[in-house]
């Protein structure tokens, strides 16, 4: 039984995710999705919308647990019994920081493994801060993120 674990912000999900945790669902016997709670940085979702947006666009597929966490990914990793970590890289651009992250994650557990995944090249320019632009704007995200995902924004709009 093999399980890994996929970290990030999801503030929201967006097919790009979706299609990383498609192709690592190939790969491994479950995919645990993990939603960061980080407090420097400002979102937009609470964790625990971001929680229910995940759990909503992932419930077709039976192998795929979505949880939260903060501290370090490496112990979280551990705690859920992941072999690895899976991140998504979508350019050059993403490398520089992910490679660091890996080589530091690996010196502070040797046994959990990076696994890097290239999503669609049709996701290679979306992101999250892009959706969250162009929601703002009243700009069309349908292409971009599952249906709860246009709803929550659309609520978050009218309550600004
Ligand atoms: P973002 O970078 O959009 O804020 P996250 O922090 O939620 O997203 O990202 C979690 C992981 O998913 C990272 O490894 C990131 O590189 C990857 N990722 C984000 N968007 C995409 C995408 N469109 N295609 C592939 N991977 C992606």
């Amino acid at each position: 039984m093999k399980r890994v674990i996929y970290p990030g912000t999801f503030d929201p999900v967006t097919f790009g995710h979706i299609d990383i945790i498609q192709r690592a669902m190939d790969l491994f016997d479950e995919v645990v999705v993990t939603v960061a709670k980080n407090p420097v940085k400002t979102n937009l979702f609470t964790v625990e919308e971001r929680v229910e947006m995940l759990n909503e666009s992932l419930k077709d597929f039976n192998n795929v647990i979505v949880d939260s966490f903060d501290g370090l990914i490496v112990d979280h990793a551990k705690q859920v019994g992941a072999v690895g970590i899976i991140r998504g890289l979508r350019a050059v651009s993403d490398f520089e920081y992910e490679f660091q992250m890996a080589l530091m994650n690996r010196k502070l557990s040797n046994g959990i493994k990076t696994i890097f995944l290239m999503p669609h090249e049709k996701y290679t320019y979306l992101n999250s801060t892009i959706v969250r632009n162009l929601a703002q704007f009243d700009g069309d995200v349908s292409g971009f993120v599952p249906e709860i995902v246009i709803n929550k924004l659309k609520e978050k709009s009218k309550d600004t």
